[in-house]
């Protein structure tokens, strides 16, 4: 008969574990845990398994009898590395020897353990948290695995605190496992959740009594169940005082036992037993546990900081001064600090003490909220710290979350809700990610529909979600474009809200001139991401003024532009051309480079890191200045410390792997295009010139200029490169996006970008010296990012050759998709985004400068030459264009 518990309970790793009455406590190791040990945890992101399995076996000679596995962490495959560290731990036989415990709260994890344990081991855990009918087929799909499982006291309600709601929802899985499934009880193991105790808190003094009043009642209720609990969490308040926190263990085991607890998730290596305890802290301790007086709590405080004046606490650091704050105090200092490492527990003691889950959001953490606000209104504080900041924000509301949804309370209140997309082609969105980050700071709900986003998508959102507001983003200039056409479709859709456009290419000019007049809403261009809350709270809340006066500002900038537009006079394409840059080809010798062709390079993060330009990471954080003198700005400084952390990471855990290609060609100018010569097919580069009249005799440029042209009789080279920080800085920067960590999924994709622009100043080092002329130039690193080198290396899209459909040129001659991974999307944007391509020139003339407006002559001569229409000629030069079409 299974149901009286008829055969013991028994699991097995090499060896059975069979529990029999006599046995005292199941002891399960819990430090290869990476959610409770920091040091496992540092062991498993460093990729040091050996040390890491370390800690599993010191557990089993500890004496743990079974080993709890826990791999959940953001930023890590826990999936994968739950299999990895499985297979490890199955080819050591002193750790194997002992059942596994594998612990995920992700099912996907604990289903792929499942798969590679031997032996019986157990799941950790289910519950009915998401309802009945995941639990059952959780448990149903346990069993086929044939392990045991951990069973939480958590419903749809959320996590059992009181005796009555432990026994009951415990009471309620025996029926579906035992009754309706015929799942052997032996099989399965309560935890009636332990909780802190002496917090202070007035309902936190049962936590430690309402758990054996439980386990008693399970025991002789629920015939064949096991009792567990991870006891290191009773202990919570007293971090930093190993002794105190020992002697609570002690204590909640023995009484726990008494109770009819079987198993334990503890630090084997940290049991103390409960007769060595000095009588005095045990008394102390045990009035806390058992809840016997109430000043108890206090009583052990005191005690406690006297043993740790005495220098038995350990872990000085950990106690800080504003921990000793109440927790609206403290969840207020963690905001505005920006420190995540206390925000669950916080969370936590909040709801407890509120009550409901939506208090704690519109209490103490929209009073932190508001202080940070202030402070980033008034210039007080700095973007990299409102973004730490909205990090913890985000990390306690995840937290709250289940609750939120138990309660059908749903979202909090917001001031008003933003729906951001960075448009169709376009795959950048650092500013839109920070832009997003610092409204929801303010109490905008903000949705995101990330990158490459189609209009149509845009508007079923907006209209499904019933946003306030439309955000658009994009970078390069096609993107201004795909902001017309959203706005065109906005019209004929007759959606009236207000659409904000921001971004590296957009601008007052392009708003007011291109897309308002395409739409009846308001449509306003956003300057930067500080800007962003003032322009959506003066949209929402004056009552149309700024739309009125932008209104009226967007109708003056349209005339100026339209007047501007009719006084320009432009040279004729012929006198143009007749104006070149001159260079005296006679007797010119072109440097040959070494090699022709393509050369896909490999390059390490390490020995990129000196061609770093940091000047533009600060101008992502908005932080205005030159490296290194903005290091005297401490925000700079703390958010520079922590881009060198994560680039150490980068580098010791091998995170990103950048992927380059270059090439050397035969090349000739011809007219205002370059003829390339590969093997034997030849291909042109198109470029265009500058039509403004010139004075004092200054010509009017075209980089086809620096190439010698072809009845010179002269060979000269050109080269073009490709390189990216590759697809795993999106995949890293999403990761920590998934874990509520928008600080550092922003700052991975700016070192992500920083590492593609210093790898095309490596490589354009590399150029030079396979050009010959390269080595013996003799710069610091200094210099070399300032670009005091001999030779240009222009972008497809940039101001000297703007048509980015070139880089489609550029690519072909690479082959650059195949080497690099990179490809390019319908508006040509680089995809990942932390790319980089060009052209090389290595004539010592050679340099950057603005086509500027064109006229009607020169994008017919183009789209000539390029085998265009002149209506797509257009669109692709529309920011050149010096005329309205
Ligand atoms: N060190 C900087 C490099 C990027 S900006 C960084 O790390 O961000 C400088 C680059 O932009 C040049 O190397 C060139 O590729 C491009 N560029 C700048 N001005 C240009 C112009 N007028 N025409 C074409 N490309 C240009």
């Amino acid at each position: 008969d299974t149901r009286s518990g008829g055969s013991f309970p028994h699991f097995s790793g090499l060896e059975p574990l069979r529990i029999t009455p006599e046995m005292n406590l199941v002891m399960v190791g819990e430090r290869s845990n990476i959610t409770g040990s920091p040091k496992f945890a540092r062991l498993i992101r460093e990729g040091d398994l050996e040390a890491a399995l370390q800690i599993a076996r010191q557990q089993v000679d500890n004496g743990a009898n079974l080993i709890d596995i826990n791999m959940d962490e953001g930023l890590i495959d826990s999936e994968a590395m739950m299999v990895r560290f499985l297979n490890l731990v199955a080819s050591e036989p002193d750790i194997c020897k002992v059942p596994v415990m594998i612990d995920s709260s992700k099912w996907e994890v604990i289903e792929a353990g499942l798969k590679c344990i031997q032996g019986k081991g157990i799941v950790n855990s289910i519950s009915m948290k998401e309802g009945e009918e995941v639990f059952r087929e959780h448990a149903r799909k346990i069993r086929r695995y044939g392990a045991g499982m951990v069973v939480m006291a958590f419903d749809e309600k959320g996590q059992a605190d009181t005796t009555e709601r432990r026994i009951s929802i415990c009471t309620r899985a025996y029926r579906i496992l035992v009754d309706e499934l015929e799942i052997d009880p032996s099989n399965i193991i309560f935890d009636p959740n332990c909780f802190p105790i002496g917090t202070g808190m007035e309902e936190h003094r049962i936590n430690a009594t309402s758990f054996f009043e439980a386990t008693k009642v399970i025991r002789e209720t629920l015939p064949g169940v096991l009792v567990s609990g991870g006891i290191s969490n009773v202990s919570f308040s007293f971090r930093g005082n190993n002794r105190v926190r020992e002697a609570i263990h002690a204590a909640f085991l023995y009484h726990g036992m008494e109770a009819g607890l079987n198993m334990a998730i503890v630090n084997a290596g940290m049991l103390e037993v409960y007769d060595e305890v000095p009588k005095e802290l045990m008394e102390l301790v045990e009035d806390v546990v058992l809840n016997r007086r109430d000043d108890a709590t206090e009583r052990l405080i005191d005690h406690a900081e006297a043993i740790k004046a005495e220098g038995g606490g350990k872990k000085e650091t950990e106690t800080q001064e504003w921990r000793n704050g109440t927790v609206e105090e403290r969840l207020k200092h963690a905001l505005v600090k920006g420190i995540v490492d206390h925000i669950d527990e916080d969370t936590e003691e909040a709801r407890q003490k509120l009550g409901r889950p939506l208090k704690v959001i519109e209490g103490p953490l929209m009073a932190g909220m508001d202080v940070v606000g202030d402070l980033f209104g008034s210039g007080k504080m700095f973007l990299p710290q409102v973004v730490k900041s909205a990090r913890v924000m985000k990390k306690a509301v995840a937290y709250l979350q289940p609750y939120l949804e138990a309660e059908k309370e749903g979202q909090a209140t917001s001031a008003g809700k933003v729906l951001l997309a960075t448009v169709k082609g376009d795959v950048h969105d650092i500013g839109k990610n920070i832009v997003g980050v610092v409204l929801a700071c303010n109490n905008f709900g903000v949705k995101d529909l990330g990158v490459m986003v189609p209009w149509d998508t845009i508007l079923a959102e907006a209209r499904e979600w019933s946003a306030d507001i439309i955000g658009l983003s994009g970078l390069i200039t096609p993107s201004l474009d795909e902001m017309v056409h959203v706005a065109k479709e906005m019209q004929r859709e007759g959606l009236e809200l207000p659409l904000l456009l921001g971004g590296a290419t957009t601008s007052k000019k392009h708003t007011a001139v291109k897309i308002a007049p395409e739409y009846d809403g308001l449509a306003m261009h956003v300057l930067d991401a500080s800007r962003a809350v003032t322009v959506v709270q003066s949209i929402l809340n004056d009552g149309g003024k700024t739309g009125r006066a932008s209104r009226i500002e967007n109708e003056a900038i349209r005339k100026e532009h339209n007047a501007t537009l009719q006084a320009r006079e432009f040279q004729p394409l012929e006198k143009a051309r007749a104006n070149a840059f001159p260079i005296n080809w006679q007797g010119y010798e072109p440097p040959a480079p070494e090699f022709l062709g393509v050369r896909t390079v490999e390059v390490s993060v390490e020995e990129l890191v000196p061609f770093i330009d940091w000047t533009p990471f600060f101008w992502t954080w908005e932080l205005q200045g030159r490296y290194p003198g903005i290091l005297k700005i401490p925000e700079a400084q703390s958010v520079y410390d922590d881009a060198q952390q994560m680039l150490q990471r980068i580098i010791d855990e091998n995170l990103i792997q950048p992927r380059g290609v270059h090439a050397f060609f035969p090349a000739n100018r011809v007219g205002d295009d370059v003829e390339v010569r590969l093997d034997d097919t030849t291909t042109h580069l198109h470029f265009l010139r500058q039509q403004m009249i010139k004075k004092d005799g200054t010509p009017n440029r075209s980089l086809a200029d620096f190439i010698a042209p072809k009845d010179s009789g002269i060979t000269d080279h050109i080269g073009a490169f490709a390189v990216t920080a590759g697809p795993s800085v999106v995949e890293l920067a999403n990761r920590y996006k998934a874990d509520h960590d928008d600080y550092n999924a922003i700052l991975i994709q700016a070192l992500g970008d920083r590492l593609a622009e210093a790898f095309a100043e490596y490589l354009h080092k590399q150029a030079r010296d396979a050009w010959g002329y390269g080595k013996d130039e003799n710069l610091s690193s200094e210099e070399m990012i300032k670009e005091k080198y001999q030779g240009i290396r222009p972008a497809a899209g940039y101001p000297a050759c703007p048509d980015h459909t070139e880089k489609q040129t550029i690519f072909q001659l690479l082959d650059a998709t195949e080497n690099t991974g990179i490809e390019l999307t319908e508006s040509m944007a680089m995809n990942p985004p932390g790319s980089v391509s060009g052209l090389y020139f290595a004539h010592t003339d050679s340099r950057y400068f603005p086509i500027g407006r064109i006229d009607r002559e020169q994008v017919e001569d183009y789209a000539k030459r390029k085998g265009w229409t002149v209506e797509k000629t257009e669109r692709w030069l529309a920011p050149n264009l010096g005329y309205n079409t």
